[in-house]
């Protein structure tokens, strides 16, 4: 017998559209790429939504036609995220970040239709235009008095003319919730990156998951600054979950540097921050370097890799700032885990809280996960035993665009994210490494992000990363690369009495090398691949 209740379909044209009716005056501040600081509230954020739509309809934009994006966090970012979704286009955000031939390889793969790029980031559409293949029109999103003079692509258009005579009185079509909404490609540190679609009924499910109060808990007391990027995972869900909960949002352009973003937390009065470990690795030294304290920030969302002990401690004894921890990927919208602390944890002793935020957190609803073996075998979730993560739910990717990677896909709906983890009695995941860089030693694991977060404690390490070297005897031994912090003079000896007794003995780095920068790829994580090049052949002093 099915349910008696309407089948309405769940649009990301519902969010815009709400938060335009009962959230009107509620700000969108942005600092723009052309510099001045830019502020309007919900209400006029939809209405140019509608007009951007107009204008892409009279460009031939259709249903299910792909439109790209290289853009910054920024109020017309924004408005492109509602009006190509709401229309029933598919918004492709494309990383600038990533190598040129793979910007030209996903636009192809996407088949782009026309993309939007923000004046900065011209030259990176100029630079493949020769191979492109499907694009009919770029536009650059700007005002006719900061348009290039001279481009090799001919016809740019200008968002700001396009958008000038529409009207923005476009009701939003109604159409299947199972439409295609989004495109967003895997970064591929390994082979070409991968399409992950996303649907209208995926997106609006997990930005609702993400608003909830074992979650993000958003309200209109809140401001967001979302330094993660629009362009990777959609900002982790930010950019919807605010306008259904009433709540600022702060975009911080093309200037990510501590400085800026430190003068936007503090002048917009911002009380949730998010993005990957190294941003706020910037910021915290800034703050250091000139005596300074985020005052209204309550709140840090950090994931995309490990978030260090040490940080998750700094935040709170310098700033009084507490870390929620963050665990997903590109192919789960992203959410899958974030710190949650159950009745009573919150109260713990700084240590044991701290501690606990250094896991990957705890599964939200909507999100089912367990370990298997390489046999495909369940595993016990008792912290015993690290096994692949496999993931399922109903905004986790059942299939890349065009069916690349199908063994990801196993049966049942679960997905092989690709990830190491142990999953505690209590619901804890502890993620020990991608599996590509599980350290092998003498038949059992090592685990780096464990290693690298013990050695980011260490006084005087800006960063650490620890790779596999190979050794005789053991198989893989870990090497510990350091950068150190400005000024100071850590050594080798001072790291390894460090680690000793924070790690299990056998663990201990067969050496430390200290570079002067940890390459970094284009979603802010450590390029593991990059370091084993840069220490190919490296002979360890024991091997
Ligand atoms: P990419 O496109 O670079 O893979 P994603 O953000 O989709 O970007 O990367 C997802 C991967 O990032 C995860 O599979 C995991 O390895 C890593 N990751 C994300 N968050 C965390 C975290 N909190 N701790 C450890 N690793 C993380």
């Amino acid at each position: 017998m099915l349910g008696l209740m309407q089948d309405r379909p769940l649009l990301i044209s519902q969010i815009i559209d709400f938060a335009a009716r009962y959230y009107p005056k509620v700000e969108i501040v942005t600092r723009t790429v052309e510099g001045p600081i830019h502020r309007y509230g919900y209400r006029d954020a939809a209405k140019r939504a509608k007009q951007i739509a107009e204008a892409l309809q009279g460009l031939g934009i259709k249903h299910g036609d792909r439109v790209g994006t290289l853009a910054w966090n920024t109020h017309r970012h924004f408005e492109l995220y509602f009006g190509i979704s709401g229309l029933g286009a598919v918004l492709h955000t494309i990383n600038p970040r990533l190598a040129p031939e793979h910007v030209a390889y996903i636009a192809n793969h996407a088949e782009d239709q026309v993309i939007f790029v923000d004046l900065n980031l011209l030259p990176i559409v100029e630079g493949v235009w020769g191979n492109l293949k499907t694009v009919k029109h770029v536009v650059v999103m700007t005002d006719r008095a900061h348009m290039p003079a001279a481009s090799k692509i001919p016809n740019l258009l200008c968002y700001e003319e396009l958008i000038a005579d529409k009207p923005g009185t476009l009701k939003w079509p109604d159409f299947d919730e199972k439409t295609a909404s989004s495109l967003c490609y895997t970064s591929g540190t390994t082979g070409n990156p991968k399409g992950v679609l996303y649907s209208h009924r995926s997106t609006v499910i997990h930005s609702m998951m993400m608003c909830s109060g074992p979650v993000l808990a958003l309200t209109p007391n809140d401001a967001i600054l979302p330094v993660v990027p629009m362009f990777h995972a959609n900002a982790w869900g930010l950019v919807y979950a605010a306008p259904i909960c009433g709540t600022k949002l702060v975009f911080p352009g093309p200037k990510l540097d501590g400085a800026s973003i430190y003068e936007l937390l503090d002048k917009e009065q911002v009380t949730l921050s998010a993005g990957v470990p190294t941003v706020w690795l910037a910021l915290l030294e800034y703050c250091a370097q000139n005596k300074l304290k985020m005052s209204s920030v309550k709140r840090s969302l950090i994931g995309g890799s490990a978030v260090p002990y040490a940080m998750i401690e700094r935040f709170w004894k310098e700033h009084q700032i507490e870390v929620a921890q963050g665990w997903g990927m590109t192919e789960m919208s992203p959410l899958g885990t974030l710190t949650r602390f159950n009745k009573g944890e919150r109260e713990l002793p700084d240590a044991d809280r701290f501690a606990i935020t250094a896991k990957q957190g705890r599964p939200v609803f909507g999100c089912e996960m367990k370990i298997i073996d390489d046999a495909g075998n369940d595993l016990p979730e008792d912290g015993s035993i690290s096994g692949n993560m496999v993931v399922r739910g109903s905004w986790i990717v059942k299939g890349y665009m065009k069916g690349d990677g199908q063994s990801q896909f196993l049966e049942d709906d679960w997905f092989m994210t690709g990830d190491v983890c142990k999953i505690e009695d209590d619901g804890s995941v502890v993620i020990t490494d991608r599996s590509k860089d599980v350290i092998k030693s003498g038949g059992e694991w090592i685990s780096s992000i464990d290693l690298e977060n013990a050695a980011m404690g260490c006084p005087g390490v800006a960063e650490a990363a620890v790779i596999g070297v190979a050794h005789p005897k053991w198989d893989e031994r870990p090497l510990l690369i350091v950068v150190k912090r400005p000024e100071a003079n850590v050594t080798k000896d001072d790291l390894l009495k460090y680690l000793n007794g924070k790690i299990a003995k056998w663990w201990m780095p067969d050496d430390v090398q200290f570079i002067d920068a940890i390459p970094h790829g284009a979603t802010g994580k450590i390029l593991k691949t990059e370091l084993r090049k840069q220490f190919q052949g490296y002979k360890l002093p024991t091997a």
